[in-house]
C-alpha cells in the first residue's frame, strides 16, 4: 500500500539538488567532527500545491506522513512565542502545501477545501521560497479555521472556514508607494545582458524585449555602443520592496533611430505618436462563436457547489477538444494541474495583460515559451471541477480580472482622440525624467 502512494511533490523551476554519494561521506564526516555545516542558499524557484487527492482524504495524509522524512529539506522550527493553535510555516524550496498540511497534522480535506476556494484566484500555484503560511486551528477541536498566505509586504490573501465543508478566500492588496527610477546603459554584448547590468530584472528585461519585438530584431539590428534608458516603478509598503515592479517607459538609442515606449493607464505599451506597440488582441480566444454557459461577475452562485463566490471568467460552452487559441502575442507563464481548475494556462502579454485559460483538456506549450495572437494554445476540456465540457477564460489587466466580453482590450491601433491629452502629459511626464540632468544620454 505504502509503495502505491506517491508523495505530492512536483516542482516547478529548478529541482532541488540532490546530493551524490560522496557528499553525503563528507557530511558525514563533517558532522562526525562537530563541524557546524550551512546548508548554502538555494535558486529561486515556485513550490507546487501538490495537488491532492481531494477525494480520499484519511489515507493520503496517514502515507503522507509516513513518508515525510524522504528528501524533504526540514522545516524552520516553531518559534516557541506561537499560541498552540497557530501555527507559521515558511516556504523553503521542495516544499509542498500536502506535506506541509501533514507535518502539522492537518488535514488533506482541509486541505481540499482551501484549493477549492482558492479556484477564482489561483493564489497557491505560485508559493515560492520566502512566501508564508500561517495555519489558525480552533483551540478546542483542532479544525483549521484560518489560513493566512503572506506572499509580500504588499500581499497576503486569507482562507477563512464558512462551515464545515468549505472555505472563502479574501485577497489584500496594500498599494504601498511606487519609487521610480530611471536605468540607463550602453549595449555591449546582448541587450538583455546589459539590461541586467544595470540592474533590470529578468523580467523587466524580457517586458522590454517583448515590447519592442515588432519594430526591432534584438539579435540583428542592435550595435556595440547603442544606448537604452529605462524607467522602471516598484513597489515598497512600509519601506521594504514587494518584488512589485513596472516599466513604464523605455527608450532604445541607436545609432539612426530611437524606439520609444510608454506604458499608458489602460496597461498598454504605446509609442510617443501614440501608436500601439502591442499588435492587437483577438477578442475570443477560438474561431468559433461557442455560446456563454456563464458570465463573469464579481458574486455569482457556484454551479457545484451553490455557493455565493466570484466568477472571475467567462465560461464558453464547447465541446472537448475544441482548439484555443492565444489571445495576443505574450510569454505562457504557468502551466498547472489544479484539482478544481483542471489543466489550465496562464499567458502574459508584454504590459500589463495576462489571460487565463482553464479546465482544458490538453496544453500545447510550456511555461517560458513565447505565444503569438492567434497560435494553438490548447485544446478546450473538462477537467477540474466542472459541470461539463467548457472552457473558463480570464482577462486579468494591472493584476486584476476583468469581464473579457467588454474590457478595453488592445484592438485599437493607436490612443483614441479622447484620451490624448492624457497621453501627451503622460509621455511629457516620463521624458521629463528621462532629460534630467543625471539620466541624460548624449543622442549620437
Ligand atoms: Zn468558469
Amino acid at each position: 500500500m505504502k509503495q502505491d502512494w506517491k508523495p505530492p511533490r512536483k516542482q516547478i523551476g529548478k529541482p532541488s539538488r540532490s546530493l551524490p554519494v560522496r557528499v553525503w561521506g563528507l557530511l558525514l564526516i563533517l558532522v562526525a567532527l562537530m563541524i557546524t555545516f550551512y546548508w548554502g542558499p538555494h535558486s529561486p524557484q515556485t513550490i507546487a500545491p501538490d495537488p491532492p487527492a481531494c477525494h480520499s482524504s484519511s489515507t493520503n495524509q496517514r502515507q503522507a506522513s509516513q513518508n515525510d522524512g524522504e528528501a524533504q529539506p526540514p522545516l524552520p522550527p516553531t518559534p516557541p512565542a506561537e499560541p498552540e493553535h497557530i501555527f507559521t510555516r515558511e516556504i523553503v524550496p521542495g516544499d509542498n502545501l500536502s506535506a506541509i498540511f501533514a507535518r502539522l497534522e492537518i488535514s488533506q480535506v482541509a486541505l481540499c477545501q482551501i484549493m477549492a476556494a482558492d479556484e477564482s484566484l489561483l493564489a497557491l500555484d505560485i508559493l515560492r521560497p520566502g512566501n508564508v503560511l500561517t495555519f489558525t486551528l480552533d483551540e478546542k477541536t483542532r479544525q483549521l479555521v484560518r489560513m493566512e498566505l503572506f506572499v509580500d509586504a504588499g500581499k497576503r490573501v486569507i482562507y477563512h472556514r464558512i462551515d464545515e465543508t468549505s472555505f472563502d478566500y479574501e485577497e489584500i492588496l496594500i498599494p504601498g508607494e511606487w519609487r521610480q527610477q530611471v536605468l540607463s546603459g550602453e549595449i555591449h554584448g546582448s541587450f538583455y545582458n546589459s539590461a541586467i547590468s544595470s540592474g533590470l530584472s529578468d523580467q523587466e528585461t524580457v517586458t522590454i524585449t517583448d515590447t519592442f519585438k515588432e519594430q526591432l530584431n534584438f539579435t540583428r539590428d542592435i550595435q556595440a555602443g547603442d544606448q537604452f534608458q529605462v524607467v522602471r516603478s516598484r513597489q515598497f509598503v512600509d519601506g521594504q520592496l514587494t518584488g512589485q515592479s513596472r516599466v513604464e517607459g523605455a527608450r532604445i538609442i541607436r545609432r539612426h533611430r530611437l524606439h520609444s515606449a510608454f506604458l499608458f493607464e489602460d496597461g498598454n505599451y504605446y509609442n510617443e505618436k501614440g501608436e500601439s506597440l502591442a499588435r492587437s488582441f483577438l477578442r475570443y480566444p477560438f474561431k468559433s462563436r461557442p455560446r456563454v454557459s456563464s458570465h463573469f461577475s464579481r458574486a455569482r452562485r457556484h454551479p457545484v457547489t451553490r455557493r455565493m463566490s466570484p466568477h472571475n471568467g467567462v465560461d464558453f460552452s464547447m465541446p472537448v477538444g475544441t482548439p484555443i487559441l492565444a489571445m495576443g502575442d505574450g510569454r505562457v507563464s504557468r502551466v498547472e494541474n489544479h484539482p478544481f481548475a483542471g489543466r489550465y494556462l496562464e499567458i502574459r502579454h508584454g504590459g500589463r495583460f495576462a489571460t487565463r485559460y482553464l479546465h482544458l483538456h490538453r496544453v500545447l506549450v510550456k511555461p517560458g515559451q513565447s505565444v503569438r495572437r492567434g497560435q494553438h494554445i490548447a485544446l478546450s476540456g473538462n477537467t477540474g471541477r466542472s459541470t461539463g465540457p467548457h472552457l473558463h477564460f480570464e482577462l486579468h489587466i494591472n493584476e486584476r480580472p476583468v469581464n473579457p466580453l467588454t474590457a478595453e482590450i488592445p484592438t485599437l491601433v493607436s490612443i483614441p482622440k479622447n484620451k490624448r491629452k492624457q497621453f501627451n502629459q503622460r509621455v511629457a511626464e516620463l521624458l521629463a525624467v528621462m532629460e534630467q540632468p543625471e539620466n541624460k544620454i548624449a543622442l549620437r
